[in-house]
């Protein structure tokens, strides 16, 4: 890639962009690093002004296998939904002036379809998002409203009513604030001013609630462009009208301090990944610490009491609980992400990259096809079989909901699973308040970003993170530059060390960023090391996860794939997947207390450009040993109730068989696993 620099500060566009420098305000733990950058937007007055700052879509390039993730997905259902979903996404579509379906699903794709391509810079898909676009500015009305507006008689597989709700507009503002983010496209700004105008004026006789519940729950979404365009353009009715939209929004505040999440188990999974960001995102308003506190309240609860070991939460669609059989929604993976990623640069807050990473490189993976030519509605953090059968969800769909499909379990996250990598891939780098840059999640790629006086510099971040320990950014520049880099560190981590130039600069302890504040030059490189420790974690009836660094590992079974011709509504094929190699194994106590010798880590020759998701690729593996449970078996095409780990031996209840070698690996490259096990104790 050709290198080049610019003084931006020359550039009269950029001129609109700098701000005054406003008071310290946020009472966080990055609040040392508080200062408005010049160089980039940060909040105005009277919001609190954030330590990180999103950077331009399109200036963080994937590398290595993110890269290869990204390419996956443009020649999969991404780049071509509009082909295999024609019924729903093609010309027919509401969103583009036709009589099909006017609701949340071609808005959905918009916002997967819109970050990839202009990540990849991609002309064609460029050219897929375009009628979607000019469609949508054409539609608004001298009243500001924009849309479908039109309910027509049910077909099925469409949804053609409820054309004015709040929800699917929530979902198209998003696509829109990457737009103008990409392009610059100045019609976006008055746009979205005439429709907030229009909501401000209409939100008092048409709640959020209004024609579905949907946008009271994911009032957060809207929340946060308005805030973004109060920054660009500085207009006060936009305060007055977040104040509304959080007024009729859930209370999700309340909802997690009051711990309403264990008591009614109502809550539908996609809300709560998406409502877990309101609060935080009002904060920046509010400016009272409750809101901080709830959202790392929920987080703790969902873990505690729904949580699975990889990441999320059992939930199928309603709160379920912590059984590794119960479901978990695609949908639910990708909105944490984006949660998480909208309220990471408001606080600074390690745990919020912590749970990104989690999600990204343990749940996300699994849930679609090494191709991207299908994905599940649910998956099982212990799952020994995909094939049509009746499950134990609290929401199922005639069987289909783990098999891998177009249209199998339910749609919607047909449409809304394209964002989780590109997006992933935009919240890689922030610039940070102080003018300097911040690495908070990590993974190969490439960054242009400005620093201190504008001028702008390259860093190339080479790693096989997630598998590997090691991460090593070059620095590009010109001059030489002073500014301060920082750098997450985990908080499984627990002494991080950094060299510059191969020589030891410092070593830091886990659950923290760090600010590395010097005078930079070009071809400057920074090694940091984050050493990755065998851990186990307690799970459903004291089941043992074990983890290395972000990544969770889990057994490795032998898989049989089938695809299955089909002509229902779950569309025209499915894949099912049988083991073919047992998966009923305990691992044993006395191993687990010396895992050194016990757990040997085998990392493997793969090429770090190569696609890891799956058991031929993955890059790294574990050798132990486990003991197989007889009566641990098949139950409704789920493995059957996990044997209980129990301080007492259980070994009294049966005649335990020799112990055998088992390979576990990156929970992300599984399709058939158990993540959850139980634990025998071989010795009285
Ligand atoms: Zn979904």
């Amino acid at each position: 890639m050709k290198f080049e620099i610019i003084n931006l500060t020359i550039m009269k566009k950029n001129l609109i962009l700098i701000f005054t420098v406003l008071p310290l305000l946020a009472p966080l733990e990055a609040q040392n690093i508080l200062k408005t950058s010049g160089i980039y937007q940060n909040n105005r007055e009277p919001l609190i002004q954030k330590p990180f700052l999103e950077l331009p879509l399109g200036a963080i390039k994937p590398e290595g296998w993110l890269k290869e993730q990204l390419i996956i997905q443009k020649n999969g259902m991404t780049g071509n939904l509009d082909v295999i979903y024609e019924e729903v996404i093609g010309k027919r579509n509401g969103w583009l002036g036709g009589d099909g379906d006017v609701w949340e699903r071609g808005p959905y794709w918009l916002d997967g379809l819109l970050p990839l391509a202009y990540i990849l810079n991609d002309k064609n898909l460029i050219g897929k998002t375009k009628p979607w676009i000019e469609w949508t500015i054409q539609s608004q009305k001298p009243n500001g409203y924009f849309g479908p507006d039109t309910n027509n008689p049910d077909e099925p597989g469409l949804q053609r009513n409820n054309a004015e709700d709040w929800w699917p507009k929530m979902v198209m503002l998003k696509v829109f604030q990457q737009y103008y983010s990409a392009t610059n496209d100045e019609r976006v700004i008055k746009f979205m001013l005439n429709y907030f105008r229009y909501q401000l004026q209409e939100l008092p006789q048409h709640p959020l609630n209004n024609w579905t519940s949907w946008g009271k729950f994911r009032g957060g979404d809207n929340l946060a462009i308005v805030y973004w365009l109060y920054n660009l353009t500085g207009e006060k009715f936009l305060l007055n009208l977040a104040e509304l939209i959080h007024f009729q929004t859930e209370n999700w505040t309340e909802a997690f301090l009051n711990r309403d999440i264990l008591k009614h188990r109502s809550y539908h999974c996609v809300n709560i990944a998406q409502g877990i960001k309101e609060p935080v995102v009002y904060f920046q308003q509010s400016k009272q610490t409750k809101h901080i506190d709830a959202v790392r309240r929920g987080i703790a609860d969902l873990s505690q009491f729904y949580g699975m070991p990889h990441g999320l939460f059992g939930a199928d669609e309603m709160m379920h609980n912590n059984n590794p059989t119960q479901g978990s929604e695609l949908c639910s993976a990708v909105e944490m992400m984006f949660s998480m990623e909208t309220i990471l640069p408001i606080t600074g807050d390690v745990t919020f990259a912590d749970l990104i990473e989690k999600v990204a490189y343990n749940a996300l993976p699994t849930q679609t096809t090494d191709n991207y030519d299908s994905r599940q509605y649910y998956q099982q953090a212990n799952q020994v079989m995909i094939s049509r059968t009746p499950h134990n969800f609290g929401t199922a769909y005639e069987g289909t909901e783990v098999l891998f499909g177009v249209l199998t379990g339910y749609p919607c996250c047909t449409a809304n699973m394209h964002q989780g990598w590109p997006k992933f891939t935009q919240n890689l780098w922030y610039a940070s308040a102080d003018e300097g840059i911040a690495a908070l999640i990590y993974a190969p790629s490439t960054v242009n970003i400005k620093v201190s006086g504008g001028y702008e510099i390259q860093v190339k971040e080479e790693t096989n993170y997630p598998f590997d320990e090691s991460i090593r950014f070059s620095l590009k520049m010109v001059n030489s530059l002073k500014f301060p880099f920082h750098l997450r560190i985990p908080a499984w981590c627990e002494k991080a060390s950094v060299k510059i130039n191969g020589i030891v600069w410092d070593e830091y302890e886990g659950k923290q960023i760090v600010r590395i504040n010097r005078e930079w030059k070009n071809d400057d490189v920074v090694e940091l090391i984050l050493p990755m420790e065998l851990k186990t974690s307690r799970w459903y009836e004291n089941s043992v996860a074990i983890e290395r660094g972000p990544l969770t590992f889990a057994l490795k079974i032998g898989e049989n794939w089938k695809k299955i011709v089909n002509n229902d509504k779950y569309g025209p094929f499915y894949y099912e997947v049988e083991p073919s190699t047992p998966w009923n194994y305990a691992l044993i106590e006395e191993s687990l207390n010396n895992m050194d010798e016990n757990y040997i880590v085998i990392k493997k020759n793969i090429s770090p450009e190569a696609f890891p998701w799956n058991p031929e690729n993955c890059p790294v593996e574990i050798k132990t040993k486990g003991v197989r449970i007889p009566f641990w078996t098949i139950y409704n095409g789920s493995a059957g109730p996990l044997p209980i780990s129990s301080k007492y031996s259980p070994i009294n209840q049966f005649i335990p068989a020799d112990p055998e070698e088992i390979s576990l690996i990156p929970y992300g490259c599984t399709t058939l696993r158990i993540s959850e096990f139980p634990v025998l104790r071989l010795n009285q």
